[in-house]
């Protein structure tokens, strides 16, 4: 049987096992100096004046909310087209969420639509307090009209970068938090660099980063100078928080890993030059937008095929992949759709409509850095195959 190949894999080579064993063999395992080290790394990669790093991506999002001040009676807005997380982290503060679609130039948020939305809202004397917006598949989301708005506006911006370490956005790296008051990172194997679970909020404003920190580590302080002198044991619970720390152990691992990321970006990046040349012509298919303003980051490849005009179906072409050993995902069911979402405040199909015809036809194609050439000709070759036994 040949290996398996699924949408994504994570990259681990030597030095990453390296990495992890120095910190094994250490003094500590976490809350040591390697989790400073590797929000510094992140720092100077970025261009970000502050990053904190928890233990997941929606950690990360759940934090940013919460030291952005969101409460029950806000509305935040984000797209259908991402996963869940982005969503879920405005329940955790219990705030109110609701959605804007999706652009079919960018499948990232469609600023007109966002606009409409917001001319309603203030009509009604009522604002918005935040939105999400979603670099979708590494395509960084049109951030200066974003900026635009909100300041217009008065919300606040989140960019969910999760999909998106590396991409640039007018010649600059989109996590630099330029834009948004927060930058969200995941660094779940499938990402760009993982540290098992793990996640970061990137952002230049001091008190949120400082609101992300205490909130990751229980809301408690350890007080410096005099009083540390007099009462070493001493710390105070400023406010409730959690612990979502991310462990020095898997500090380390970021750290290795960030190291490489220029390496992962350019083989992503050539994964998608070589789509984007064997598949162009195939009828019925569309390749992910690209344009002159960004710099994709290409964490998925997301085709758009049109299975009426061929006369199959997604199962079709699952089952026909599957075959061959290769998994294929899609991204995502739109997350107004999902029951819990219907059930406590009434979404109902047809409302976000462009999210909904992209879910129809979307399909993610295998990318990541340790494809082989080998395996990129076999998937090409498989999926050409599924086109060409359709009429
Ligand atoms: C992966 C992901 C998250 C959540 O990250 P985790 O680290 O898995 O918690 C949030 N938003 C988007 C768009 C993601 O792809």
């Amino acid at each position: 049987m040949s290996k398996k190949i699924g949408y994504g894999r994570q990259s681990i080579d030597k030095s990453d096992v390296a990495a992890v064993k120095k910190v094994l063999e250490s003094d500590w395992l976490t809350q040591g100096p390697v989790v400073g080290q590797f929000e510094a790394a992140l720092c100077r990669y970025t261009g970000a004046k502050f990053a904190a790093v928890v233990n997941s991506g929606t950690s990360a999002l759940h934090l940013a909310g919460l030291a952005l001040g969101w409460k029950s009676g806000d509305v935040i807005l984000t797209v259908p087209t991402t996963f869940v997380a982005s969503a879920n982290c405005i329940l955790y503060a219990g705030a109110r969420p609701d959605f804007v679609d999706i652009s079919w130039k960018s499948y990232t948020i469609d600023v007109e639509r966002l606009k409409d939305k917001l001319k309603k809202v203030s009509r009604r004397g009522k604002r918005i307090k935040a939105v999400i917006a979603v670099d979708y598949a590494g395509h960084p989301c049109d951030w200066s009209a974003l900026r635009k708005l909100s300041d217009r506006y008065g919300f606040q911006l989140i960019d969910d970068a999760c999909h998106a370490l590396g991409a640039e956005y007018q010649g600059e790296n989109i996590c630099n938090a330029r834009y948004a008051d927060a930058v969200i990172l995941s660094f779940h194997p499938l990402k760009h660099i993982t540290t098992g679970e793990g996640g970061a909020v990137l952002t230049n404003e001091k008190t949120i980063h400082n609101l992300v920190k205490r909130l990751s580590s229980h809301g408690i302080v350890k007080k410096q100078g005099q009083t540390a002198a007099k009462m070493p044991w001493y710390y105070e619970m400023i406010q409730l928080g959690f612990n979502f720390r991310l462990s020095d152990l898997q500090c380390a691992l970021g750290i290795n890993q960030l190291r490489k990321i220029n390496g992962f970006l350019r083989k992503r990046r050539e994964i998608a030059r070589l789509y984007r040349s064997l598949l162009s012509e195939l009828p019925g298919l569309t390749l992910p937008p690209e344009s002159d303003e960004i710099r994709h980051a290409y964490h998925l490849f997301p085709v758009c095929v049109d299975f009426n005009r061929i006369d199959r179906t997604k199962a079709d072409l699952f089952r026909h992949m599957a075959s061959r050993n290769i998994f294929c995902q899609v991204h995502y069911i739109p997350v107004h759709l999902q029951p819990y979402y219907r059930r406590n405040f009434s979404f109902t199909p047809g409302q976000f409509p462009v999210s909904e015809k992209f879910y129809q036809c979307e399909v993610s194609l295998p990318i990541y850095p340790t494809l082989r050439r080998e395996e990129l000709n076999k998937i090409i070759r498989t999926f050409r195959e599924f086109f060409e036994t359709s009429k």
